[in-house]
This record gives structure tokens, C-alpha cells and sequence, in this order.
């Protein structure tokens, strides 16, 4: 089936120089619900704005129904924009701010006035239409907003955290409101969130973005249980994932406090390692011939760096980059070293032999408990389970753990 929406490797470079998005490969069905999803900017507005054709795209091709869309103007988009702001007109009605994108596109004032009644009967507007948004609180703002987005009946829907000027009550209410319309109207969807319970719960599709980069794609089930890296096993869940450093050496995790056994890790971890090193030497060989400024980009994020200004590339900074990655990498392959062990709270259970960990805070949840430990973990009990003390033992689901590289921070197991 052709797809709907392809972004194909798409990059965005400010004016500035600063580099917002980098090689964004997304396929987008008719009908999916997409959400992107990432900290504070990481270049999710700046995908959305592009794939509304309101941010020009610096490079890549953006597909829409199979046609390239790059420099289609905004307005021959059929595309309906929700914007964070609510961005209403202040002197207008509630019915006029609705029906003003229609206006403009000289529709009939019958079908005007069918379609808005339509929608603000979807959105429990009827009795507003004739107040001013000052006259409205935030939730009414946000579904007038939507409201004129419907309307519309555009074929794609594009929503920039519209939840996030809410309170967390409407918030929730509002989370399954836009679900229900998405049912209703079947609209494709692209929705930015920084907010990961909104992605886990909304969209059939995540887009997990970290520092302008894509860090993984999947349905929500598949970023749940099978992050592929750090940054996606951390960012979603509450309480989040336990990242316990181990020593490793012969098949073993040193906790410290227990020693693990892992039955068959040494071929996967070797082969990671491997091709890994193998990546690296690649990148090394390559740098001079034109590369280095795109692997400027990955020194730079993964040090943590948000801006990205190109001006600023030096070939032998990016060398001496890799070259300490390829003697951590080929150090990790040979000798004993520090892996991160991950493990989700609700996979953690007290047991008679095990890790040693000594409680500093426990916080009762009802029918459980989260007992926060001194090393940063945290356990996620049933509340009958724990009496009170200072000092536990634990253990893990031995189905549910994960094994993360730290040079790389990519998952190995
Ligand atoms: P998000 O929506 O994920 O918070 P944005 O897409 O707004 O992130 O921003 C991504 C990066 O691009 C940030 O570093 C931001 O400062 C930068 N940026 C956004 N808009 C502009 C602009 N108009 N000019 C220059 N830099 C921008
Ligand atoms: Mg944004």
C-alpha cells in the first residue's frame, strides 16, 4: 500500500545555523494517529511545521499522496493545524472564529453554519457560540481551536501539544476527547507531545525524537518492551526504568551486593561490540572525505549538546571524537567493564537472597507502594508485601531485564 505521508531524510537548518532536525525518515499511513515525542526541543514543532508547509525543509523530500510536497504552498495542504496556543481571534464569536477559515475559502454560509453546528455539537459547543474567548476558560479555548481545525475537513490533522495549557483533570478528559474524534472523523493525525503517557495512550504510531534525531519507531506496546536504547527505556513509564550500573566480566553482572550468572551473553555481547567497533573504524576512514560535518552532528548529541551550529565543525575535534569511542568500544570487547542493567520497578520484588538496598523514602500508593532505595532504585510493591524495613533484599524478573551499552547507550540484550 502506498503510504500517505513520507518524510524522506528530512534536515532542518536554521538561519542561525542552528541544526533542529536531522535525517528524519518517517512512513505515515491514511488514518494512523502519529504522535512525536521528545524533550523540550528536540525539533518536533519544527517536523510539524514543515509537514504544514509553514517552516521551509533544508533537505530531503517530504511525500504527500505520493507527490512531493516540498514547496506546495500551505494553503493547497489539506491539512488542518491546531496550534498550542489556541491562537483564536479575541474580537470574534466562537461560531465566527470557527467558521472564518471557511470564509476565507468562500464557502456557501449554509454549509458554513451545517458544519459548525456539526462540530460544535461534537465538541459540547452549543452553547458557546455566541461568546468571545475571554469569555471562555481553557478547556472551551482549546475545543473551539480543535473546533475550527474540524471544520475544515481536511484530510490530515496536525496538533502542537494542544493539551499542555491545561490542568491536569481536563488534561485526561481532553486526551480521549481528540481520541474519539479521530474515531469519528478518521482523519490522519500527527500530535507533538513532550508528554509520554499522551503518546502511550493516544497514537497508534510513536516517534520518539532526543536532540533532533529520530531514537526509535514503533506502536506504543513496542516502545514499552523493546526500547532500543537509554534514552527511550527511560523516558517512558512512571516510575521509570531502573538503570543500575553493573561490572561485567565472564557471563557475569556484578551488583556489588549478588552476583548474576547470564546464560548465552557473551555472542551477543561480542557481535555488538563488534560491529560496533567495525562502524566506528568506518566513520574514521571516512571522515576526510567530505563526512565530518555529518558526524559532527552525533559527537555533538550524544555529548549532550543541544545546539548544533555547522560553523563551528573541526575535523580534528570530531577525529579525536572517534578515536576515544573506538578505544572505549574495543577496551569494552576485551576486558571487564561497566554495563547498565535495566530493570522497571513493577519488576522488582523482595526476596530472601538478592541485591542489598537500604530504603530511604517509601511512598504508599494505595493497594502499593514505591519504596525508593539510596542507589536510586526504585521498587513497585504491592503494599502488603513490604513491613517496614530499613534495610531489603531484592531481586529481578529474570524475563523483564535489559542490557545497555554506556558508550553508546544502545541496548544489547
Ligand atoms: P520542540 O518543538 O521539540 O520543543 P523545536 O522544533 O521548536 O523543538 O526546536 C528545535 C530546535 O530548533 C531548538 O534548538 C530551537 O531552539 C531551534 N529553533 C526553533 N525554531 C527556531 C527558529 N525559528 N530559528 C532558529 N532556531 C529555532
Ligand atoms: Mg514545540
Amino acid at each position: 500500500m502506498e503510504k500517505y505521508i513520507v518524510l524522506d531524510n528530512i534536515s532542518k537548518v536554521y538561519k542561525n545555523s542552528v541544526k533542529a532536525v536531522n535525517d528524519f525518515n518517517v512512513e505515515i499511513s491514511k488514518g494512523d494517529f502519529v504522535a512525536l515525542v521528545g524533550p523540550s526541543g528536540c525539533g518536533k514543532s519544527t517536523t510539524l511545521r514543515m509537514i504544514a508547509g509553514l517552516e521551509s525543509i533544508t533537505s530531503g523530500t517530504l511525500f504527500i499522496e505520493g507527490k512531493v510536497a516540498n514547496y506546495l504552498p500551505s494553503k493547497d495542504r489539506d491539512i488542518a493545524f491546531v496550534f498550542q496556543s489556541y491562537a483564536l481571534y479575541p474580537h470574534l464569536s466562537v461560531f465566527d472564529n470557527m467558521a472564518f477559515g471557511l470564509k476565507t475559502r468562500r464557502i456557501n454560509k449554509a454549509e458554513i453554519k451545517q458544519r459548525v453546528f456539526k462540530a460544535s455539537d461534537i465538541l459540547n459547543l452549543g452553547s458557546l457560540l455566541d461568546r468571545r474567548p475571554k469569555e471562555l476558560s481553557g478547556g472551551q479555548m482549546q475545543r473551539v481551536a480543535l473546533g475550527r481545525a474540524i471544520v475544515r475537513h481536511a484530510s490530515i490533522f496536525l496538533m502542537d501539544e494542544p493539551l499542555s495549557n491545561l490542568d491536569a483533570k481536563l488534561r485526561i478528559k481532553m486526551r480521549s476527547e481528540i481520541v474519539k474524534l479521530h474515531k469519528e472523523i478518521g482523519s490522519t493525525t500527527i500530535y507533538v507531545t513532550h508528554d509520554q503517557l499522551e503518546a502511550i495512550t493516544m497514537a497508534n504510531k510513536i516517534v520518539v525524537m532526543n536532540l533532533g534525531y529520530i531514537q526509535q519507531i514503533g506502536n506504543p506496546m513496542d516502545i514499552y518492551n523493546n526500547p532500543h536504547n537509554l534514552f527511550v527505556a527511560t523516558f517512558f513509564g512512571t516510575p521509570t526504568m531502573n538503570i543500575i550500573k553493573v561490572l561485567y566480566e565472564n557471563e557475569s553482572l556484578d551488583f556489588g551486593s549478588y552476583k548474576y550468572q547470564l546464560k548465552d551473553f557473551k555472542v551477543k555481547h561480542d557481535a555488538f561490540y563488534q560491529e560496533k567497533i567495525s562502524k566506528v573504524k568506518g566513520i574514521l576512514a571516512n571522515l576526510e572525505n567530505g563526512l565530518a560535518e555529518y558526524y559532527f552532528y552525533e559527537s555533538h548529541n550524544i555529548e549532550g549538546e543541544n545546539k548544533k551550529k555547522i560553523e563551528t565543525i573541526e575535523l580534528e575535534q570530531v577525529k579525536v571524537y572517534f578515536e576515544k569511542k573506538l578505544n572505549l568500544l574495543e577496551e569494552a570487547l576485551l576486558s571487564k567493564h561497566q554495563l547498565s542493567f535495566g530493570i522497571r520497578p513493577e519488576h522488582l520484588v523482595l526476596s530472601k537472597e538478592g541485591i542489598k538496598g537500604e530504603v530511604i523514602f517509601a511512598e504508599p500508593l494505595g493497594s502499593q507502594i514505591i519504596l525508593h532505595l539510596n542507589n536510586d532504585v526504585q521498587l513497585l510493591l504491592n503494599i502488603d508485601d513490604y513491613r517496614n524495613e530499613e534495610i531489603i533484599t531484592y531481586l529481578f524478573n529474570e524475563s523483564k531485564f535489559y542490557i545497555f551499552d554506556n558508550i553508546t547507550g544502545e541496548r544489547i540484550i
